[in-house]
C-alpha cells in the first residue's frame, strides 16, 4: 500500500495585519493538543507527516512541501478564511483537505464546500478509518466519532511538533500544550462546550508528561492546560502535579467553585502562575462560582472575597464576562462589574460580547429569536465584534456602556492600581503589559466602532436589524486580513449577500444538530473539594 503523505497545520493567526508581538511573542505559544495528537496517530499508521502552524509569519502558500496527499486544517472561526483560501491552494495542488477544529464543531454545513472532510469530533479509529482511502469529495463529508478520544499521545510523543511551535517563539517564553479533560459537567447555555459530557483522561501519564517538559524545555516552562474547566477532580490532578516534583508553571480555566482558600493554597504552591475563571454574568450561570442561588450585589462581594484570595496564591487571574446577555437590563449589570474591578484591582477583567457559535445550548433559541447577524466569520471575534444583538440595549447603548466599562477598567490610574497591588514580579509584568496592550487597545478599538455607527450607515443598519448583509466596510476588513491570500477566497464570501446568504444556509443546518448540555455529571471529588 503506497505510504501516504499527511500534512497537519494549525492556523494560530487570523490575518496577515496580525500586530509582531502576537506574531512572534503570542501566537507559537498558542497551539492546540489534538492537532499534535491527528499528527501523532498519523505517524503510528505508517505516513510520513509535516506538521506546520500559522502566525502570519509565514507565506501560507510555502508552509508545506508540495505533494502532499491529506491535509489536516485546523482553525477556530476567526481564522477560518485562511483555512478556506489554504484549502483551496491545496486542492489545486491535488491535496484531499480535512478541517478541524472549533470552527468544524460550529459550521460544518459551511465549511462542506471547501474542504473534503469535516472532522468534529475525533479519536484515533476516526483518524485511521480516514488514512484507509482519503478521496476527492463533491461536497465535504462530515465526520464524528461518538466520544472524544479516550487517551491521547503523551508529550514525548507530540515533542518534535512543540518543538516547531517553540522554535518560532522567543524561547524566553515557552509554552506546552497539555489536556487533562475534555467537556465540563456545567450546562452554562452558552457555552460550546456545554453539551460535551466530562470526561477525566487518565491522570498517572501527566506525572511522566510533566517530567519530560521539565527535562527537554527546562524548569519555568509554562503548561497551558486546555481543558475547557482544569481541575474537575481537583484532588487527581494537583495531586499528579504534586507528584511529578517539577517546578513548570501552570496556566488553566477553572470554576471560582474549586477556589477555597486551602485549593489556593495547593495552586500556589503548585505553581499555577495565570488562572481564568468565568464569571459571565451577575443574574445568570452561579453554580460554578460555587453559589448557585447569590445573584446581583451579593454575587460581586462572594467573587471578589475569592478572587482576593486567590490572587494571593496565583499571580495573574483573568475574570471573564460576557456583556449584553438577556438576563442584563439598564445599568445594574454595568454598575456590578465595575464594583469587582473595585473590590480584586489586582484581576485582569475580560468583557465578551455575546456571540452565537451555533454549537451551544442557547444557540438555537438565539437563531429563532432572529437576534444572530451574518457578521463575517474573520471578524468573529468575541471581544471585538461578537454577533448577537442584545435584547436590552441598542448598538449605541451597548458600546456607550462598553467603552464606559473599559475606560473605567483600564484607566492608567486602574492599570498601576492593578500592577501595584499584584504580587510577584511576573504577575506585576503580564498585568501591566496585558492592560496596556490589549485592555487600553479596547477602548481605542470601541470607541472606533462606536464612531462609526455614527458615519457608516450600512454599518448601523447591520447592527440594527435593518440590514441583512454585512456592510461594505467590514467586507473591505476582510480583504484586508487575507491580504495576498484573498485571491485563493472564494468570491461569494466577499460578497456582503452571497456571504450573508451562505450564513444564513449554514446556521439553519447547524440549529438542527445543536446537542443539549451533558447536566448532571459533577464528580464527587469536585462538590467535596468546593
Ligand atoms: S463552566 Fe460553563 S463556561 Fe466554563 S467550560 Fe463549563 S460549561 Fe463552559
Amino acid at each position: 500500500m503506497k505510504r501516504l503523505k499527511v500534512g497537519v497545520v494549525e492556523l494560530l493567526a487570523h490575518s496577515v495585519t496580525t500586530p509582531f508581538l502576537r506574531r512572534r511573542v503570542i501566537a507559537p505559544e498558542t497551539a492546540s493538543v489534538m492537532p499534535q495528537a491527528v499528527a501523532v496517530w498519523a505517524e503510528e499508521l505508517g505516513c510520513e507527516v509535516h506538521y506546520a502552524v500559522w502566525t502570519a509569519e509565514e507565506d501560507l502558500r510555502r508552509l508545506l512541501p508540495d505533494g502532499l496527499d491529506l491535509v489536516f486544517i485546523s482553525a477556530f472561526t476567526r481564522a477560518s478564511f485562511v483555512a478556506y483560501a489554504l484549502s483551496r491552494h491545496l486542492r489545486s495542488g491535488g491535496a484531499v483537505t480535512v478541517l478541524g477544529g472549533p470552527h468544524a464543531q460550529s459550521f460544518a454545513e459551511h465549511a462542506r464546500d471547501y474542504f473534503d472532510y469535516i472532522c468534529q469530533t475525533t479519536d484515533r479509529a476516526l483518524i485511521a478509518d480516514l488514512l484507509q482511502a482519503p478521496e476527492r469529495q463533491e461536497r465535504g463529508l462530515v465526520l464524528c466519532a461518538d466520544e472524544g478520544p479516550s487517551s491521547l499521545p503523551g508529550v514525548a510523543q507530540r515533542a518534535r511538533f512543540i518543538d516547531h511551535c517553540l522554535q518560532k517563539g522567543t524561547r524566553v517564553l515557552r509554552l506546552v500544550p497539555m489536556l487533562g479533560s475534555l467537556g465540563c459537567p456545567y450546562t452554562c447555555s452558552f457555552c460550546v462546550d456545554a453539551p460535551v459530557r466530562w470526561r477525566g483522561l487518565p491522570v498517572d501519564p501527566i506525572i511522566e508528561d510533566l517530567r519530560h517538559i521539565e527535562r527537554r524545555w527546562g524548569e519555568d516552562t509554562l503548561v497551558g492546560w486546555h481543558d475547557p474547566n482544569f481541575g474537575v477532580r481537583f484532588d487527581e490532578y494537583l495531586g499528579a502535579i504534586e507528584d511529578s516534583g517539577t517546578h513548570l508553571v501552570h496556566c488553566a480555566h477553572m470554576s471560582l467553585s474549586l477556589m477555597s482558600a486551602q485549593n489556593a493554597r495547593r495552586l500556589g504552591r503548585a505553581r499555577f502562575g495565570l488562572l481564568a475563571p468565568g464569571v459571565e454574568s451577575w443574574f445568570d450561570f452561579s453554580d460554578k462560582s460555587g453559589r448557585a442561588r447569590v445573584v446581583g450585589e451579593a454575587k460581586v462581594l462572594h467573587v471578589a472575597e475569592t478572587l482576593n484570595v486567590i490572587q494571593a496564591e496565583v499571580q495573574h487571574i483573568q475574570t471573564n464576562m460576557i456583556v449584553g446577555l438577556d438576563t442584563d437590563q439598564g445599568e445594574l449589570p454595568w454598575e456590578l462589574t465595575q464594583r469587582l474591578a473595585e473590590l480584586s484591582p489586582g484581576i485582569y477583567p475580560t468583557y465578551f460580547l455575546a456571540t452565537n457559535f451555533y454549537n451551544a445550548p442557547l444557540s438555537r433559541e438565539l437563531h429563532a429569536s432572529g437576534r444572530t447577524m451574518a457578521m463575517p466569520f474573520s471578524l468573529l471575534d468575541t471581544n471585538c465584534f461578537g454577533n448577537v444583538r442584545p435584547l436590552h440595549y441598542s448598538p449605541v447603548e451597548l458600546y456607550d456602556r462598553l467603552i464606559e466599562l473599559y475606560a473605567f477598567a483600564y484607566s492608567w490610574k486602574a492599570v498601576l492600581r492593578r500592577t501595584r497591588v499584584t504580587p510577584g514580579g511576573w504577575g506585576k509584568l503580564v498585568n501591566f503589559g496585558r492592560s496596556v496592550d490589549e485592555g487600553r487597545g479596547f477602548i481605542a478599538f470601541h470607541r472606533s466602532l462606536r464612531a462609526r455607527l455614527e458615519s457608516d450607515r450600512e454599518l448601523r443598519a447591520f447592527y440594527e436589524g435593518e440590514r441583512v448583509a454585512p456592510p461594505t466596510s467590514f467586507m473591505d476588513e476582510v480583504k484586508a486580513q487575507l491580504g495576498p491570500y484573498q485571491e485563493l477566497l472564494p468570491a461569494e464570501l466577499l460578497s456582503p449577500e452571497r456571504y450573508a446568504e451562505s450564513f444564513r444556509a449554514a446556521a439553519e443546518a447547524a440549529v438542527r444538530t445543536i446537542r443539549a448540555p451533558a447536566a448532571g455529571s459533577v464528580p464527587k471529588e469536585r462538590a467535596a473539594a468546593s
